[in-house]
């Protein structure tokens, strides 16, 4: 059985790359039947922000991408967040001392930070490791009773992985095949610390044994991990899951990393729900622009997959059809802001009118404007193809429910003198309809221009201007049918006053 798991650290909003991460192994766990949970990494105490955890269930709410298991849904291997298993961690770590896998070592940090400093000034990077351990507070060089005064004594320590001096890594990736890792250029990871908490290497090793991951579908960031990780499913004696590292977001100009700090600077937001930090700042969110969340999902399962044909446009359930961790790219994935924007727009046209009519419908209600449903659907048919987001209806179709006070300079010029001439003659005709239905209004007004031999131009441009303030908008005789005769009229004759 697959069992796969989102494993984020709450140290701020989860941002679109971390949530492409989450769609990723939620595609696969459905695809096949399998089991996808949630565990909160929370052992960096120093990286906690309060609220990242709640804006992380939230934001996977939204985009429907909904755990079987997590914290208090199905809590079968519970507990998921790493800070409520902390009394697990300490055996296994001591499990690795025991077996020659791992060391103590009792450096304070002033002393590292002053080795550090010593071979920066000999052009030189310190790396804890084979080559520096041995001159090193370790009990690799200590006496057992050394050792256990110093522990008995409560100084600090920290539990290091001993990598092997020299042994070339073949692992397998499902994305990438076969990837190498020479051991002799690692270092010798902490793996648990004196006050009680694990590190990330060790809990993530430790969890998804305990709870039964398959797979681990994560960010290309995670790859130089992958050496690690892989010695210590070994040094546990343990089957290590299938690895599949997803390739990194690029930015849309230019090349690197999408950061989470590139947000709005970029003119665009990098996470799914709006965040304000604790000193203040906001960064936004997709759904707060008006995204549907049925949009983000697709571009984000876009983000380096493609089911092999054309098709960008996918339901949920189509994704979790046709999706497949081979077919996932190796290199990295350009992120699109404004092919965002057409995502949305196509999933918009996929909604019915009425749908979109209650959305547009509430939005009014906020400006203040409360108008019959079936105008408001007749309205949304009318503007909704120029609309990337339902936001935008408004300014699309303003002049339904205010009538212009101003027109448009340029459009002003067709304004001649004969202009106010005919426009009372259209006010003959039009005030004559009795079926005021766009196409009966547009039959006679057209009929009445043949007959009398006037342009078409010199009536419709006025026309227009005087209805709507400018020369934008659909198809004039639906705005007319939708306005009304008295509206209609009563715009014309404000407009040649
Ligand atoms: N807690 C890690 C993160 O924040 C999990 C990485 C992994 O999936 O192993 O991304």
């Amino acid at each position: 059985e697959v069992r796969v798991r989102f494993a984020p650290s709450p140290t701020g909003p989860l941002h679109i790359g971390g949530v492409r991460t989450a769609l990723f192994n939620y595609l696969f766990a459905k695809k096949h039947n399998g089991t996808f949970y949630i565990r909160i990494e929370d052992t960096d105490q120093n990286r906690f922000v309060p609220g990242a955890e709640d804006y992380i269930f939230e934001a996977l709410a939204w985009l429907g991408i909904s755990p079987d298991e997590t914290i208090g849904k199905n809590e079968k291997y519970g507990p998921y967040r790493q800070s409520d298993r902390k009394h697990l961690y300490k055996d296994y770590a001591m499990q690795l001392v025991h077996n020659g896998w791992a060391y103590y070592a009792f450096d304070s940090s002033e002393e590292l930070d002053e080795l550090r400093k010593a071979f920066e000034s000999n052009g030189k990077t310190f790396i804890y490791n084979h080559s520096t351990r041995n001159e090193l507070k370790t009990s690799l060089n200590m006496t057992q009773q050394e050792v256990e005064a110093r522990l008995y004594n409560g100084d600090n320590y920290v539990i290091r992985f001993k990598t092997p001096i020299d042994e070339t890594l073949v692992l397998q990736d499902i994305i990438r095949g076969e990837v190498k890792f020479e051991t002799s250029l690692l270092d010798d990871k902490v793996l648990y610390k004196s006050d009680g908490m694990p590190t990330y290497h060790l809990a993530n090793i430790v969890d998804d044994h305990l709870q039964g991951t398959t797979h681990v579908i994560r960010g290309e960031e995670w790859l130089p991990s992958l050496p690690l990780h892989y010695m210590l499913y070994r040094a546990f004696d343990w089957q290590a899951p299938e690895f599949a590292h997803l390739p990194l977001i690029l930015k849309p100009v230019g090349n690197g990393k999408l950061s989470k700090r590139d947000g709005d600077k970029l003119g665009f937001p990098v996470f799914p729900l709006q965040w304000t930090a604790e000193n203040g700042e906001t960064s936004s969110g997709y759904r707060e622009k008006g995204y549907f969340p049925e949009a983000v999902v697709n571009f984000l399962a876009l983000l380096g997959w493609n089911d092999g044909t054309e098709q960008e446009i996918f339901s949920m359930q189509e994704l979790i059809e046709k999706f497949d961790l081979k077919r996932v790219n190796k290199s990295g994935a350009k992120f699109d802001p404004e092919k965002n924007k057409w995502f949305n727009h196509q999933i918009l046209m996929a909604k019915t009118d009425a749908e979109l009519a209650s959305l547009f419908e509430s939005d009014l209600i906020d400006r203040g404007f409360t108008e019959p449903i079936e105008k408001i659907t007749r309205i949304v048919t009318l503007v909704k193809d120029r609309a990337n987001f339902t936001t935008e209806f408004f300014d699309l179709a303003d002049y339904f429910f205010v009538a212009p006070t101003q027109y448009d300079a340029k459009a002003l010029k067709n304004w001649k003198e004969e202009t106010p001439e005919l426009m009372k003659q259209l006010i003959a005709v039009l005030n004559e309809i009795e079926d005021f239905s766009s196409e009966n209004i547009e039959n006679t007004v057209k009929q009445w221009l043949t007959v009398n031999e006037i342009g078409m131009g010199k009536v419709m441009q006025p026309f227009r201007l005087s209805l709507v303030g400018e020369m934008k908008g659909p198809h004039l005789f639906d705005i007319v049918e939708v306005l009304g005769k008295p509206e209609t009229i009563a715009r014309i004759t404000k407009a040649i006053e």
